[in-house]
């Protein structure tokens, strides 16, 4: 974002949330500033304008947050968008993907035929942890005959192992914590 630190400065760390040792970092406070906001979908435009930008077809986002940015980058740059939602929630015919947490498991999952064959697609999210719901997200757009351009995040908590999940694939964050 142009505006870094004051995009930075709107994401509140909140320890012990939802359980110690967690530091979740809140992006509500960026959501509700509309200048903000605005500098995010820019950033993540940026990636895919120019010639060395990202050509895509699609936006993908992950429930939920990534649907609140995926959505109005979709619109900006002129292309559609797709949900990949937690099992459960999409009416079948549908593609699932499981993956495993740190206790149990869950799964995501994409209406069958959303996504045209050979689409390009742009994964986004808010954040990127572990990687694990990134990597089942892109596994699902694969299986449902999409190809991965890349996957981009608001935000990466480095030392989680994240981008070494995703080895092998495009990984752009916007910002980086220690
Ligand atoms: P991962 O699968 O990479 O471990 O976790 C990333 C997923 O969990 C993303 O969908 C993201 O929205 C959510 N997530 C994990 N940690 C945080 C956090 O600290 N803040 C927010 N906003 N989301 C998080």
């Amino acid at each position: 974002p142009q505006r870094a630190a004051e995009v930075r400065s709107l994401i509140r760390d909140v320890p012990g949330f939802p359980h110690e040792p967690i530091i979740f970092r809140d992006i509500t406070p960026m959501l509700a500033d509309g200048a903000a906001l605005a500098d995010v979908v820019e950033a993540f435009a940026r990636l895919c304008e120019g010639p060395d930008g990202h050509a895509i077809d699609v936006v993908a986002g992950m429930e939920a947050r990534g649907f609140l940015l995926g959505a109005p980058l979709a619109t900006r740059l002129g292309v559609g968008f797709v949900p990949l939602r937690k099992a459960g929630k999409l009416p079948p015919p549908v593609e699932r993907v499981s993956y495993d947490l740190e206790y149990g498991s869950a799964a995501i999952e994409l209406r069958t035929g959303t996504l045209p064959v050979g689409a390009r697609v742009l994964l986004v999210d808010d954040v990127l942890a572990t990687g694990g719901t990134a990597a089942a997200a892109a596994q699902l757009v694969e299986r449902s005959g999409g190809e991965v351009v890349a996957a981009a995040f608001l935000m990466e908590l480095a030392g989680l192992g994240g981008r070494e999940r995703l080895s092998g694939r495009v990984v752009e964050t916007l910002l980086r914590v220690e």
